[in-house]
């Protein structure tokens, strides 16, 4: 059917920096704070830019731009991943340390915001470039490091191969080994057990009290995920293994969909095969829209920032949304779910599970010690159904939405510290 009437598409900013400031004071204003204090807190504390040369395999050098921002210490050290991607912007990255400020005040563990990046495609270097980008980096970003100053982990495109490499580079200048300057290493080399699931496991424990709360039965809900990487995979796995339904998914190459629900270990294999879900055997392929618009419970968008704005959120049927990315919202896109009566779990409170078991790493590596899996999935849980609990009564209290309510309780906590602290000097 053509439509008769053209809609004006949204032109709403994408700068996602921007995007964080308007979330930012519109949890200000719920919380009535006064300019002030607004301003102690708004912007990053530390930002920088570093060039990062690298011998390439063809013998040529070759620029990168990197970046490591730390947006709020207050709580704690800065805490924050480190993504390699085209698409990093200093924006970007300052939007995503904004995020880690309140991602680790609104589950209450003692670390600020941080977050790094270099704008770089992984997928077309080799394995010894980008050793020596990694490593190149961390020296620019060296001085600004640190297991009681900043700690980098895994974000997209960076795994922890490369979170060894950093470890090595740090502890070579330090001259004897310092696990705790960042986390989501390899087990052998202080990582925890659980890690590389807690940010899957997070959003799953989430998607429970979400459930529970509406009342929808997870057992045979319809689920769709876009983006699978880390985060998504998992977390269809984990959905799968509850028994829900994962009907569709996505990644950069391509959609796909089973009306029945898709084979999703089966769909790992093919993934870790071919480098995409695309093809899968027993599943159509569909467009992103199409995605979006399907008939389902919960959608878990697990790509990148933005994905769903102002032009596409009028697609979406499902009953809740679970974000597994970080930012995949815009605040246009937020009204339109609201007015839709669609259930948001924001990115800062849904896939807080990773920083968490981040913090469980540094704890142990501080200590010495290694937990194993069931007590770190046992905290894990605690602490992310804690935070949707604490989350919904402001949620309630205020009568507003959840993305604000979070925003709000986790910006109340920094302000908090803040002024307990007081304004040095
Ligand atoms: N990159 C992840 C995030 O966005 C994890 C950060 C961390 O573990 O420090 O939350």
């Amino acid at each position: 059917m053509v439509p008769n009437t053209v809609e004006t598409p949204s032109v709403e900013t994408k700068n996602p920096y921007q995007l964080a400031m308007q979330n930012f004071e519109k949890a200000a204003d719920v919380l009535e704070l006064d300019e002030d204090t607004r301003t102690m807190i708004r912007n990053p504390e530390r930002v920088l830019m570093v060039n990062v040369p690298v011998r390439m395999d063809n013998g040529h050098i070759q620029s990168f731009t990197g970046y490591r921002v730390q947006h709020n210490t207050a709580r704690g050290p800065a805490k924050g991943g480190i993504r390699f991607h085209p698409g990093v912007t200093l924006e970007e990255v300052m939007a995503l340390a904004t995020w880690m400020t309140w991602k680790c005040a609104v589950v209450n563990i003692p670390y600020g915001g941080g977050k790094g990046g270099v704008a770089c495609n992984p997928k077309e270097m080799s394995t010894g470039e980008i050793e020596r980008l990694t490593r190149r980096y961390t020296s620019a970003i060296l001085p600004i490091i640190g297991p009681d100053i900043d700690i980098p982990a895994p974000d997209v495109y960076t795994n922890s191969q490369i979170m060894a490499w950093i470890m090595d580079t740090y502890s070579m200048t330090r001259g004897h080994l310092v696990p705790g300057v960042v986390t989501g290493k390899p087990l052998c080399m202080g990582g925890s057990v659980g890690r590389n699931e807690a940010t899957a496991r997070g959003v799953f424990n989430t998607i429970e009290c979400a459930c529970q709360h509406l009342k929808i039965r997870l057992k045979g809900a319809k689920v769709v995920v876009q983006g699978f990487g880390n985060a998504g995979a998992i977390s269809a796995h984990l959905l799968d293994s509850a028994q829900a339904d994962v009907i569709a998914v996505s990644d950069s190459q391509g959609c796909i969909y089973n009306a029945d629900g898709l084979h999703i270990p089966k769909l790992m294999l093919h993934k870790e095969r071919t480098g995409s879900v695309k093809g899968f055997p027993g599943s159509e392929a569909i467009t992103p829209e199409e995605l979006l618009g399907l008939d389902c419970d919960i959608l878990v968008p697990a790509a990148l920032e933005n994905m769903i704005d102002g032009n596409n959120a009028r697609l979406i049927r499902a009953k809740i949304v679970a974000e597994a990315a970080n930012g995949p919202v815009t605040p246009e896109a937020d009204a339109i779910l609201d007015d839709k009566g669609i259930f948001v779990i924001p990115d800062i409170l849904c896939n807080a599970g990773g920083v968490t078991v981040s913090y469980f790493e540094w704890v142990q590596n501080e200590q010495h010690w290694a937990w194993d899996l069931n007590e770190v999935n046992t905290r894990l849980e605690k602490v992310m159904k804690r935070s949707f609990q604490e989350v919904l009564e402001v949620q309630q209290q205020r009568k507003t939405n959840m993305r604000t309510a979070a925003n709000a309780l986790a910006i109340s906590r920094v302000v908090e510290a803040s002024t307990i602290r007081g304004l040095y000097p």
